[in-house]
């Protein structure tokens, strides 16, 4: 609660404290434990120059029963919202936000007990916001001013029942085991096989292209099953594939498997058919809000569609501005990887003599590839609406050459990104 005699008096709403150290398991128990552990020992702020800050009024406002936060910084950084319980509270944690200085302004609410700042580890520090109840986030988002390129953040609290809160942080708890917590640790590339998930594309209800009774679902997934084979014939990878049958599996569920498995690369496979009927070759697509030709960009509404026409939820229903914006930051974490993987393909796949589409690295705007935090590509294999492409696509002798080259793509990348990653680390 409140300290009467406290900073209140200067307009802050409860004293700072600071926790530091909390390791990357703590973070996901119910109870921060180390909070009161290490409340008034010192914080560094070493190795976060360079790195955003609160930068104005951080304001907290009560109204109706509800708590409101305004927290200004000075440049957009990726975030989380968690909910906890035993005493009901809510942190924010923020990748790379230096809380130096920093103070809670506004009227004293009977809804807000204590507040406190730390850093978790990993470059994430967290602002722990005590409740005098349980209350549940109702809204919560950054905003960017495009001409300061300054972030605010603005989060609604609403009162809950308890059993709600519970359920919330049931939910976000199997939510942090699904997602692979960003904070917690593995070991590096090289020192664990790579894990790689082939995603077959289409399925069930949606086969994909057709050309009489071939189907490019059905196509795709005897090929995944083949090169799922050679990768996992070779040391060093670990295949998780998204879908081992002719079933339905949504834009969504695909990237939530690849999640799960934390996957190190995603690959998916495809083989449409262009309307023109000119393209043929094996080709490389990356993400990019713009594709790079109108071809690409049809093929990627092609397949958002299908995904649509199955139930699946297409991500960019879920995009508000800042869901953009936080994933535009970490792909361009993820994006020189990601062009090191469309390169090694691109180079494996010619290098073993395979035909490739005239421009065999192209991007476009697929809702498959949106796991910003995984390098992925999706190959078209090759054009059903090719005829020597298409007899290619049935040939085994023909996808063995293929599974094998992209087998040594990808035996490529994966040395060039323990090499990157031994560089980062010097
Ligand atoms: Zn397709």
């Amino acid at each position: 609660m409140q300290d009467p005699t406290g900073p209140r008096n200067r307009g802050i709403l409860s004293r700072r404290r600071t926790l530091v150290g909390l390791g990357a398991a703590m973070m996901l128990a119910p109870g921060v434990a180390g909070a009161q552990q290490a409340a008034g020992s010192g914080f560094s702020v070493g190795g976060f120059s360079g790195r955003a800050r609160v930068g104005g009024t951080a304001l907290m406002r009560s109204n109706d029963g509800r708590l409101l936060l305004d927290l200004p910084l000075t440049q957009p950084v990726p975030w989380r919202l968690r909910h906890m319980a035993d005493p009901p509270r809510v942190a924010l944690d923020f990748r790379q936000v230096d809380w130096t200085g920093f103070a809670l302004q506004g009227r004293a609410s009977p809804l807000l007990g204590d507040w406190r700042t730390g850093t978790l580890g990993d470059g994430w520090t967290r602002l722990v916001l005590e409740l005098t109840r349980p209350m549940l986030a109702r809204g919560a988002g950054m905003t960017v001013d495009p001409g300061s390129g300054r972030a605010m953040v603005a989060l609604r609290l609403e009162a809950a029942s308890a059993t709600a809160l519970a359920a919330q942080i049931a939910q976000e708890g199997a939510e942090d085991g699904a997602t692979g917590e960003a904070t917690a640790r593995r070991a590096p590339l090289g020192h664990r096989p790579a894990v790689v998930v082939l995603d077959p594309g289409h399925g069930g209800i949606d086969p994909g292209a057709v050309q009489g009774r071939l189907t490019e679902a059905a196509l795709m997934l005897t090929f995944s099953r083949e090169l799922a084979e050679v990768l996992r014939r070779r040391d060093g990878f670990q295949v998780v594939v998204t879908r081992d049958d002719d079933s339905f599996v949504s834009l969504e569920a695909r990237l939530r498997i690849a999640r799960q498995a934390r996957a190190d690369l995603f690959l998916s496979l495809h083989a449409d058919s262009l309307p023109d009927g000119n393209a043929h070759g094996a080709t490389v697509y990356t993400l990019a809000e713009e594709a790079s030709n109108a071809a690409s960009a049809r093929l990627a509404e092609r397949h958002d569609r299908a995904d649509l026409l199955g139930g699946g939820v297409d991500l960019r229903q879920h995009d508000d501005a800042m869901a953009q914006v936080l994933m535009a930051i970490a792909r361009t974490e993820t994006q020189p990887r990601t062009d090191r993987l469309a390169r090694a393909l691109v180079d494996g796949i010619s290098g073993a003599g395979l035909r490739m589409h005239r421009r065999p690295w192209q991007q476009a705007d697929f809702t498959v590839l949106r796991a910003a935090d995984i390098p992925s590509a999706l190959l078209e294999v090759g054009f059903m609406s090719s005829p020597r492409d298409l007899e290619r696509l049935q040939d085994a002798d023909w996808r063995g050459q293929m599974a094998l080259a992209l087998a040594d793509s990808l035996q490529g990348w994966m040395a060039s990104e323990i090499g990157q990653a031994s560089l980062r680390r010097r």
